[in-house]
Parts: structure tokens; C-alpha cells; sequence
């Protein structure tokens, strides 16, 4: 059997961006020779996110939909994604084509290299400053208290071997620290510029 990818994708109010997101990741993967599955998960969209989402999985039946009753938020999104995955390599990526599926290759590598957790690294960001501040002092933060020195630790375009997620339990804000809950399991953390 084929190795498996599985995509967890949170998306609220992303109508928009649902379709050209899944072509961009069905086109990348196509020739890597992996099975795959892509599941979102519409954390309480109030425009046409679920109807976009349903209408792909009647055309791909490796599209799964999960649909939350409100919103919950990223962390109860993403661990609703990796209680379903049934894949050997989860990727998290965010729904809102900040995230450029062309990396997802050189997540790959770095997994094949022995890492467990590969986390993205939004090196030209185009966020305004009042998340590039916050996102700066939590990552040195993080790196003082647990000496885990990462650049973009709360970056949603991460790659995860099975194992990794399936130790994880997310609630509230959790999402932000995920690389650190792994570290302290000894996962190997590494990131990549994308
Ligand atoms: N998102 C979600 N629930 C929320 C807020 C955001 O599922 O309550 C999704 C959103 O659709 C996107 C991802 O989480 O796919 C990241 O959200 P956003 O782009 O707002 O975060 P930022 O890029 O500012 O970190
Ligand atoms: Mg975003």
C-alpha cells in the first residue's frame, strides 16, 4: 500500500478559497506517488465554506468535511482533523492560500531526514505589524522558558509524522505552542523557511 498524506485543513469564512486551495494540493501531490485525504473542518462558517466543501467531496471522496455546530476556534478544529486522519504524514495548512502548497515537497524531505515535526517559517511576512509583534515576543518567549528557538512557532503550514499528532490534545489557544508540546515528548522539532 502507498503512503499516505492527510491535509487538515481549519477553515472559517474561506468560501473563496476552498476550491483553488484544493487544486493547488491535488496538483503538487499528484506525482509524489502518495494517497492522500484532505479533510476540512468548517468551524462555523457563515458564508458558502460547507457548500463549497460539500461540493468537492461529491466529486473526491478523499475530501472529508467535518462541520462544527459554531465556532469553536483553531485548536478544536485541528484536533477533530487529527482524531480522523488516517495518514502515515499529516500536514496542517491554513485555509486562507497564505500558505503555498509548492512547499509541500520540502516539508517532505525534512521528515525523511529523521524529523518528526517540520513547522513552517514565514520568513517575508505579510501580516501587519500588530500580529508580527505579538508573534515575535511569543517566539522568544518560547525560546527562553523551554529553549526551543523557532522563528514562526504559531505558523499553520506544518508537517507532522503520525505519531506526533496522535500525542497531541488541543484546546483554547494550544494551537500557538504545538512545537513545544512535541519537543517535550522528544519528538525532533526542526522548521523550514517557506
Ligand atoms: N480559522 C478557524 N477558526 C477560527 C479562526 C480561523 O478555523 O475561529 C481558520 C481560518 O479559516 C484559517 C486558519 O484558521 O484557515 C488561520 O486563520 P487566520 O488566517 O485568521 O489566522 P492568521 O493567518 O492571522 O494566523
Ligand atoms: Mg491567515
Amino acid at each position: 500500500m502507498d503512503r499516505k498524506l492527510s491535509f487538515v485543513i481549519p477553515a472559517k469564512n474561506e468560501a473563496e478559497s476552498i476550491v483553488p486551495l484544493y487544486e493547488q494540493i491535488r496538483g503538487t501531490i499528484k506525482n509524489l506517488g502518495y494517497d492522500y485525504e484532505m479533510i476540512f473542518i468548517d468551524d462555523g462558517s457563515t458564508d458558502g465554506t460547507f457548500k463549497k466543501l460539500e461540493q468537492l467531496h461529491s466529486k473526491d471522496k478523499n475530501v472529508k468535511v467535518i462541520k462544527f455546530r459554531g465556532n469553536w476556534g483553531k485548536s478544536a478544529a485541528l484536533q477533530a482533523g487529527f482524531d480522523k486522519a488516517q495518514g502515515d504524514i499529516i500536514f496542517t495548512m491554513d485555509a486562507d492560500l497564505q500558505d503555498n502548497p509548492q512547499e509541500i515537497p520540502a516539508f517532505l524531505n525534512k521528515l525523511n531526514e529523521g524529523y518528526d515535526l517540520v513547522s513552517g517559517w514565514k520568513k517575508t511576512r505579510h501580516d501587519p505589524w500588530h500580529k508580527v509583534i505579538p508573534s515575535r515576543i511569543l517566539n522568544y518567549l518560547t525560546g527562553k522558558f523551554t529553549g526551543i528557538w523557532l522563528h514562526d512557532i504559531n505558523c499553520g503550514f506544518k508537517a507532522y509524522k503520525i505519531e506526533v499528532v496522535k500525542a497531541l490534545n488541543l484546546y483554547g489557544e494550544l494551537y500557538r505552542l504545538i512545537p513545544i508540546f512535541a519537543a517535550k515528548k522528544n519528538f525532533k522539532v526542526t522548521e523550514i523557511p517557506i
